[in-house]
């Protein structure tokens, strides 16, 4: 893990309230000082990606890599700050990606045109034209017949697969009323990706250990992007499953499997089978197996699940200053998320000053010699996810990880 990651220069926190007043109050409420150097910092960067954005792939629609994406940071911005300019942006952005939704169709928020859909019907929303907003919301449904299927060999995963199209329903949901999408159209996709997950299961034989099983290009995945973790993540929601019966008998002996991967490190495999302890990122390792594993504890009560993402905390501030750079998938804004997460669920100090130290290292972005990415100016890889992560900071009991956390 350390070959992939920079020394964390940081202090750790101290218990001591001294070390943490330059951040926030004893509330975990941030100091105006901080506040301040946070938007000071949003606008410098926003600017320099508007800049970049004008050499960036023109027929790119996706959340992950294109104009999806930094519609959904305008929308963002425009949630946290206010100002109705922010709202026009995601329009502007939206609307070119509306233009190039992917030729394959396919069908998730962050790779497929769920995403571009989801985001233009929020937006249209937000600006009260109500016509446009559900006519993307009924060009969204219309995937949502292959989707339950599963034509074409649809995997089950993130970000190609079933619970990415299931995010863009959730996504509607969250910013648009509770009932915008009936629950059964999420129950009736989790059904689904529990019959799959039952067949895959017998499929590689491991029926005793994990009554459910995924794989993505032929290999079973762990991770929050393209596997189990993020798989599990959906299914422990309340309702999204139907029966609490089968949450109990299938999902959380499927997310013990997960439990006995973890590496001595705390870690875990990008894979099942392959013991090579080396990534720390939200796509493969601890900082993407830390949301399945808080939401274990939630559903199910045991403690042992809070331990092992507590130690999946410790795993990210040791090795989470990533080589990579900056962005959300494999970057340091990405696994400081873990932070916010840990914070929201045990309000221990702790966890908000790590996450105030993660963002200083963006704020000084561009300092420390990472690799630039293929999409410097991106939600997933590139700038704007730094952006995304540094206005969620402002808030952080409200922070969600884009295009994944309910
Ligand atoms: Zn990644």
């Amino acid at each position: 893990m350390d070959t992939r990651a920079l020394r964390n220069p940081y202090q750790d926190y101290d218990g001591n309230p001294a070390s943490t007043m330059a951040l926030f109050d004893s509330q975990g409420k941030l100091t105006l000082e901080f506040s301040q150097r946070l938007t000071g910092k949003i606008s410098e960067l926003l600017a320099v990606m508007e800049n970049g954005l004008m050499s960036a792939d023109p027929r790119d629609c996706t959340g992950y890599t294109g104009w999806a994406g930094i519609a959904l940071l305008y929308l963002h911005l425009h949630k946290v700050l206010g100002d109705g300019l922010l709202l026009q942006k995601a329009l502007e952005h939206v609307s070119r990606s509306l233009k190039c939704l992917t030729r394959r169709h396919d069908v998730t928020f962050l790779c497929g045109d769920a995403g571009p859909l989801a985001v233009a019907a929020v937006v249209f929303y937000r600006l009260q034209r109500v016509q446009e907003s559900e006519e993307c919301i009924n060009r969204l449904l219309q995937l949502y017949p292959s989707v339950v299927e599963g034509s074409g060999g649809l995997p089950d995963e993130m970000l190609y697969g079933r619970m990415g199209y299931l995010y863009a329903l959730v996504f509607i949901n969250q910013q648009m009323g509770q009932d915008r999408i009936p629950l059964q159209y999420i129950q009736q996709i989790s059904n689904a990706v529990l019959v799959s997950g039952e067949n895959q299961s017998r499929k590689f034989r491991v029926q005793n250990q994990s009554p459910l099983m995924y794989e993505w290009y032929q290999e079973p995945y762990v991770g929050a992007a393209h596997g189990l973790a993020g798989i599990y993540y959906f299914l422990m929601q309340p309702g999204f499953v139907q029966s609490e019966d089968l949450v109990l008998r299938l999902v959380k002996p499927s997310v013990d499997h997960v439990c006995r991967l973890k590496f001595p490190t705390g870690n875990y495999p990008p894979c099942i089978g392959d013991d090579r302890d080396l990534l720390v990122h939200w796509c493969h390792g601890a900082p993407g197996v830390i949301y399945m594993l808080l939401q274990a504890h939630k559903a199910f009560g045991e403690a042992r699940y809070l331990i092992d993402a507590l130690q999946c905390g410790e795993v990210v501030w040791h090795y989470g200053l990533l080589k990579k750079g900056y962005g959300l998938c494999h970057g340091a804004a990405g696994n400081a998320y873990a932070f916010l997460a840990l914070y929201r669920h045990t309000h221990d100090p702790k966890h908000l000053y790590r996450a105030c130290l993660f963002a200083d290292w963006c704020m000084n972005y561009g300092r420390h010699g990472c690799r630039t990415p293929d999409t410097p100016y991106s939600l997933f890889e590139g700038m704007a996810g730094t952006i995304y992560f540094l206005t969620d900071l402002l808030q952080p009991l409200k922070s969600r990880f884009p295009a994944f956390e309910v």
